[in-house]
């Protein structure tokens, strides 16, 4: 009978997160991992990477990953890498699951003709965690019925860019689902910045870094005698593998660009 796994390809696979998506994609019964790539490790077993017994070795991403016919790749990578990685994979035919983040939005634009769903199709989420996609759900959904909001983001202290991309994309679809928010009552700072920053629609957003943290995000949403708190909490990289698998076994299903987790969940952006 022929091997109907799912055959992937990881792009980045020396990384923290392409490792983890290597060690994930090992214990899925329904996916083969067939070439790791990672140029400036080219030659390197993937085994150096703490993902031991595969007989991989890293690559250039080219013909022999190519030959290896995957038929998903999976990227971690910077974004600059991401940009040539994700051009060859929509010329060769290639799904690809992208989750590097800081793609822009001229980058969307030439992601959707290169993905055009005749070739292949691509899954870009800046955040693979189910439980932060449903956070950003249920706080655009709760929006309509509080006046007041504040978002709090916490992270590890390695992080250098605040706040994170997670808590400005909530503050936005909260903004998109509701323009009618109390104005801030705040007249004098004994403190400045000690408000936070002021996000879209006015939504304060305050950034804790701390070590020992890896990430994590609150919304506090408040309104008479009632206040809603919804907190997600990442621990460690494992917290992304449920989403990165559902989007790898979903690809194919799904033509042209999508993006983020929201419609392979089944729920519709707010
Ligand atoms: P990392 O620096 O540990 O790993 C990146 C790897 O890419 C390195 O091993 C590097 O050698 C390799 N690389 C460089 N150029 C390459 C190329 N042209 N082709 C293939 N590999 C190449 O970084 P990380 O912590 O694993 O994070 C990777 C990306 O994932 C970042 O953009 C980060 O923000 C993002 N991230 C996204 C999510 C999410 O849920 N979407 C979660 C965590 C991290």
């Amino acid at each position: 009978m022929a091997d109907e796994r799912i055959r992937v390809a990881v792009l980045g696979a020396a990384g923290r997160m392409g490792a983890t998506v290597c060690r994930a994609v090992l214990d899925a019964p329904d996916m083969e991992l067939v070439a790791v790539v990672d140029p400036p490790h080219e030659g390197r077993p993937l085994d150096d990477f703490g993902v031991a017994g595969t007989g991989l070795t890293l690559s250039m991403l080219g013909p022999s990953v190519k030959a290896a016919e995957p038929s998903v790749a999976v990227d971690f990578t910077h974004v600059d890498a991401a940009r040539g990685n994700l051009r060859w994979c929509g010329l060769n035919g290639v799904h690809a699951v992208v989750g590097t983040t800081g793609l822009t939005g001229d980058d969307f634009s030439d992601l959707s003709a290169l993905f055009d769903g005749e070739r292949a199709n691509a899954v870009v989420a800046p955040n693979f965690a189910i439980g932060a996609v449903l956070m950003m759900h249920l706080a655009a959904l709760a929006a309509p019925w509080f006046e007041s909001a504040e978002i709090i983001e916490l992270h590890h202290d390695n992080k250098l860019d605040a706040p994170s991309g997670t808590a400005m994309l909530t503050a936005q679809r909260m903004a998109e689902a509701s323009g009618e928010w109390a104005p801030d009552p705040t007249k004098t700072y004994a403190l400045p910045g000690a408000r936070g920053g002021e996000g879209p629609a006015g939504i304060h957003v305050h950034s804790v870094r701390l070590r020992g943290l890896v990430a994590h995000q609150e919304v506090l949403l408040g309104t008479t005698g009632q206040s809603l708190s919804i907190r997600h909490d990442s621990y460690d990289r494992t917290s992304f593998m449920p989403g990165v698998l559902l989007a790898v076994r979903e690809v194919a299903n799904r033509p042209g660009l999508t993006i983020g987790l929201d419609t392979l969940l089944g729920f519709g952006a707010t």
